[in-house]
């Protein structure tokens, strides 16, 4: 049986120069016949997902502290939050649904940063395990050891130790049936995705970081946020192909229009 339904939760807002999504002119950089272009300023929504499954329930990232404009400060400068009330946090989202931190059942991470980790501490010394991609610790714990973690923080990290963590190490796994975790890297070296297929048929990619914008996926690039360009490269060619081939949807984390695209929680996707 293949999951059940998914609903996307709505963590806040972050936002952030283009140029951090796109490259070159693209992104606003100054070219020969532009100077001096004007900068564009993007505001992005910040999510998460919960997956519904007949073997438990499935939260895919945990976005940003909820005091991260304070305890955050590398980087909330470069990205500002510009939307959190209680009504983004992870536990008023889940009790919308009628459930409490305690009913989920795994927490499956795309990656270690600050905007995806930071509502974890909701779920205290409860033990649920946390996946990810065991290369992804280590970058994260690596970086911040030699203290040149922006979006990678302590304050972010250290409530996690002695976590009930289960890092991964191959490409490809299978959760539960209908859900998927796949190794990108590209952005993180760590990075994973999720591809959910529903009772319906319909197949999701929840591509966490590894796609910031669509226009990433549209012209095949990205900006600053580019990690290993050749891992990226190779993984868009594949996610393209799964689109045609399995008709799979996109759900792109910080889509300016994700929520045009997909409805909110307690609404769901099917
Ligand atoms: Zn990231």
């Amino acid at each position: 049986m293949p999951a059940k339904r998914m609903y996307l939760l709505d963590l806040g807002n972050l936002s952030g120069d283009k140029g951090w999504f796109l490259p070159g002119a693209l992104g606003g950089a100054a070219t020969r016949n532009n100077r001096n272009p004007a900068r564009s300023w993007v505001d992005v929504p910040v999510p998460a997902a919960l997956i519904e499954h007949k073997d438990g329930l499935v939260l895919f990232d945990a976005g940003t502290s909820p005091a991260a404009m304070t305890t955050r400060p590398k980087p909330t400068e470069n990205f500002p939050l510009t939307k959190f009330t209680d009504e983004n946090l992870l536990e008023k989202q889940l009790s919308v649904l009628g459930f409490k931190p305690e009913d989920v059942s795994y927490i499956v991470i795309s990656h270690l940063h600050w905007d995806h980790v930071g509502q974890l501490p909701t779920f205290g010394n409860r033990k649920v395990p946390l996946i990810l991609q065991k290369k992804e610790l280590e970058w994260a714990l690596y970086t911040i050891w030699q203290g040149k973690g922006v979006y990678y923080t302590l304050e972010d990290m250290r409530p996690l130790v002695g976590a009930n963590w289960f890092p991964l190490d191959e490409k490809s796994f299978e959760l539960m049936d209908g859900i998927t975790l796949e190794w990108t890297g590209g952005h993180t070296p760590g990075h994973q995705i999720v591809k959910v297929t529903l009772g319906s048929g319909n197949t999701y990619i929840l591509t966490g970081d590894y796609l910031h914008i669509p226009e990433e996926y549209e012209l095949e690039t990205k900006g600053w946020l580019l990690g290993d360009a050749e891992e990226w490269q190779v993984e868009i060619r594949k996610l393209k192909l799964q689109v045609m081939a399995q008709k799979a949807k996109l759900i792109i984390s910080h889509d300016p229009g994700l929520w045009g695209k997909y409805p909110k929680a307690p609404k769901w996707l099917e």
